[in-house]
């Protein structure tokens, strides 16, 4: 059986193997797509040293830092469940059970897509799901946030301090997000709210120039001129494939504790799929170093 073995190939498990690995203990990791989210990344300008990077070059990075240990790489290759008896069992779609003695969960998370016309078209070229990431490539530019709760307001009102105007998008007839981030919203001058407003295309020829919304009151398509548009309508962890064998949030975010420890006994969780309070590749590579280090604490202790 492997010591430790980590399921998701993102910068959380990348990381976390490599910190296992450096402990001279039997390391594994099992990876749908390895790279995860920043495979669809193109500019990086927030993983502090590295200046600029793009998501590819960073993936094959990591590859090539896992690659320089003992590490069973098992890309390709899609986690089914997971249960817990003498060892942790993780069955693969392809039918292999692997044995261990400690598991790290990093399967991330993704973006929910609003699902029109030129959503797709037009990502990372003026399509952005990230304000903290993308937000400075549209300085001085007019942006669209879809998305009414608390990350859409978070994000319009981060972002109306950088760009030169914000239009937020709500389909519902109010917006859901805490009433002090609205009062804040409705303070700033260069922001403005639609609601009951439905999206119906993202425009635009090389890049995008526009959005248009179905008023769902009138039934009237609306244009607006703009740069950019921030789908802001949730984040989803890659969590289903658990099951309810162990503890989320609400939201499906697995919880953990201060040493990346889950409800379950020597099952360790790190990145985006977990209960972190912000998601970032930077946050994702630290707690995938937490998770690793918890897993070898309990490890000697077991
Ligand atoms: P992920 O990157 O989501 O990796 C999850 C891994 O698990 C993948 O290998 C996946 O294939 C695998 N997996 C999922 N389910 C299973 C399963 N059942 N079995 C096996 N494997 C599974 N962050 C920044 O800091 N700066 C940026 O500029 C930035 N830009 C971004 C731009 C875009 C378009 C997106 C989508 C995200 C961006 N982010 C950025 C966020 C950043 O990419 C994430 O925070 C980070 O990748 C999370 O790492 P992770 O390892 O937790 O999860």
């Amino acid at each position: 059986p492997f010591d430790v073995l980590v399921i998701g190939g993102g910068p959380a498990g990348a990381s976390a193997a490599v910190y296992a690995a450096r402990k001279g203990i039997r390391t594994g990791i099992v990876a749908e797509r390895f790279g995860g989210q920043i495979m669809d990344t193109l500019g990086i300008e927030n993983f502090i040293s590295v200046k600029h990077t793009e998501g590819p070059k960073l993936a094959a990075s990591l590859e090539e830092h896992v690659k320089e240990y003992n590490i069973d790489i098992m890309n390709l290759q899609r986690a089914k469940s997971l249960e817990k008896k003498e060892l942790v069992e993780v069955e693969l779609e392809n039918g292999a059970v692997l044995k261990s003695k400690t598991v790290i969960l990093s399967t991330g998370a993704r973006w929910r897509n609003v699902g029109v016309p030129g959503e797709a078209e037009f990502k990372n070229k003026g399509v952005a799901y990230c304000p903290h990431c993308d937000g400075p490539l549209f300085e001085g530019k007019r942006v669209a946030v879809i998305g009414g709760g608390n990350s859409g307001i978070e994000a319009a009102i981060d972002l109306a301090g950088i760009v030169k105007h914000v239009t937020v998008i709500e389909f519902a007839p109010e917006l859901k997000a805490d009433s002090v981030l609205q009062e804040r919203l409705f303070s700033l001058p260069n922001v403005t709210v639609i609601m009951n407003a439905a999206t119906t295309e993202i425009t635009g020829k090389d890049k995008v120039n526009g959005i248009s919304y179905q008023d769902r009151a009138t039934g009237e398509v609306h244009h607006v001129e703009l740069e950019g548009v921030f789908v802001q309508i949730g984040l989803v962890p890659n969590t289903d494939w658990l099951g309810d064998t162990i503890e989320k949030t609400r939201m499906g975010e697995i919880v953990v504790d201060k040493h990346g420890s889950t409800s379950i006994p020597g099952v360790f969780a790190a990145g985006d799929c977990t209960d972190s309070a912000y998601k970032q590749i930077i946050i994702s590579m630290g707690s995938g170093a937490t998770a690793a280090l918890g897993a070898f604490d309990y490890l000697i202790r077991n």
